[in-house]
């Protein structure tokens, strides 16, 4: 290919002509039969920790290395049965990431405890270690984290921080299962995890998630969270909590069979997966690394093991006599790369963290304390983030062949970004049609 034939933007051919799509999840028909199986038996919830749940929940507790997992309805429920399991009180405070999915920190608003956000690095999206401990107040209770993209936190430096000060921690591995920090999986670094078994997830159920833990009482507060009459009743023995197991706290967090077994057969998978993923993401990064104006997303040394969940390489317009990044992306579309760009701002831009009003008004975080309100500009780094940000799919089968056409695609919309470049300046950048 010459890299200096018509852009499609302008008018030329598509350096890449067959859509390279990602087809997620990937059930195979064992994965159906299985469970169809379950619902012409009728096995379809269960009483106690049994059948298709209690398979998943010991072999992921198994995967993780942890004492317990046990499963919810979702990632967001696991989170919410993780605040709720370290005994958060009204007006504690929770360090968190404002570069997340939102789950990550809403459902520390219904433990009527407050959220406190926290920069994330520029280059990786990840929250910043470094800034947590100028966030701790004598209030602080709790960190939580997100290993974004399946690309892990430093966990020792948050560790470090929350032994310090006696905080607990929290991994949010919802999008990281089967990721390594300084050569140790994810979900078992710090007091409680939660993964996410959305379709989405390298671990799918459909809809559903998983808390881990070591913790013995976490454990049963997480149980008695989310779980009642016999799951409860086997599950919670200490002389402190057996007395309420029946009924718990009254909440049916379970999640369904069916489910259980679609996320035990993707578990079975997962490594596999992970390794086809990363195969295609460090191809495509190594072409990337020799273009200018595009970075590919930055491995610290101690992501010793990435979970591939979403390829996100860094747009420099610096380096590419400031070209917008959407002008960039409409170019590269236009050849056939399916990149877009992240939909999601950080949280302090959002409503919910910056209207004087936070309508949602059950909630009380306790006198003397209140929510924190937020700008615009007020956590830069998550900015820049967010607007330097490439997506890119990350792909389940190895498509290393057709990621050559991408990365000619990216060397060809770079080597001309000057003539765009002046299109823009000039007011005349074609709108895409279709
Ligand atoms: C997907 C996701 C969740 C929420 O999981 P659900 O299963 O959709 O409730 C939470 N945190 C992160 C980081 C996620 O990516």
């Amino acid at each position: 290919m010459n890299v200096t034939e018509k852009l499609a933007l302008l008018g030329g051919t598509p350096v890449i002509k067959s859509s390279l799509e990602e087809r997620w999840p990937a059930f195979c028909e064992s994965d159906v039969e299985a469970a169809a199986e379950l619902v012409r038996r009728g096995e379809i919830s269960y009483n106690g920790r049994e059948g298709t749940v209690r398979d998943l929940e010991e072999h992921f507790r198994e995967y993780v290395g942890t004492r317990y997992a046990l499963a919810v309805n979702s990632g967001t429920s696991a989170l919410h049965s993780a605040f709720f399991a370290i005994g958060l009180q009204p007006g504690d405070e929770v360090l968190a990431p404002t570069y997340t999915f939102h789950a990550t920190v809403m459902p520390v608003f219904v433990c009527n405890a407050v959220p406190v956000l926290v920069d994330a690095e520029a280059d990786t999206g990840n929250i910043d270690p470094t800034l947590l401990e100028s966030h701790v107040t004598a209030r602080t209770k709790a960190i939580v984290a997100t290993h974004l993209n399946g690309y892990p936190v430093d966990m020792a430096t948050i560790l470090s921080v929350a032994r310090k000060h006696g905080l607990w921690v929290i991994e949010d591995c919802s999008q990281a299962h089967g990721a390594e920090c300084d050569g140790r999986r994810v979900g078992g670094l710090g007091d409680v995890a939660a993964f996410s078994m959305q379709s989405r997830k390298q671990v799918t159920a459909g809809a559903g998630g998983i808390l881990t833990t070591n913790d013995d009482r976490v454990h049963e507060r997480a149980v008695l969270f989310g779980h009642s009459l016999n799951r409860s009743v086997e599950a919670v023995v200490s002389d402190e909590y057996r007395r309420f197991a029946s009924t718990g706290l009254g909440l049916n967090l379970r999640m369904h069979p069916v489910a259980a077994v679609l996320a035990d057969r993707t578990l079975a998978r997962l490594d596999e997966l992970l390794k086809v993923r990363e195969a295609n993401c460090a191809h495509l990064d190594a072409m990337l690394s020799r273009i200018d104006g595009v970075h590919p997303p930055v491995r610290r040394p101690h992501m010793t093991r990435i979970a591939h969940y979403s390829h996100q390489p860094l747009y420099r317009q610096e380096e590419l006599g400031d070209l917008s990044i959407g002008t960039f992306v409409r170019a590269l579309a236009a050849e056939g790369v399916p990149v877009s760009r992240p939909k999601s701002p950080p949280l302090h831009q959002e409503p919910a963290f910056q209207d004087p009003e936070w309508k949602l008004d059950t909630y009380h975080p306790g006198p003397g304390n209140s929510y924190r309100r937020y700008r615009d500009g007020q956590l830069p780094n998550s900015e820049t983030y967010v607007a330097t940000a490439l997506r890119l799919p990350v792909f389940s089968r190895d498509v290393r062949g057709e990621l050559d056409a991408v990365g000619e695609a990216f060397e060809k919309v770079t080597q001309q970004a000057g003539l765009l470049r002046d299109l823009e300046r000039a007011g005349c950048v074609p709108v895409p049609t279709a």
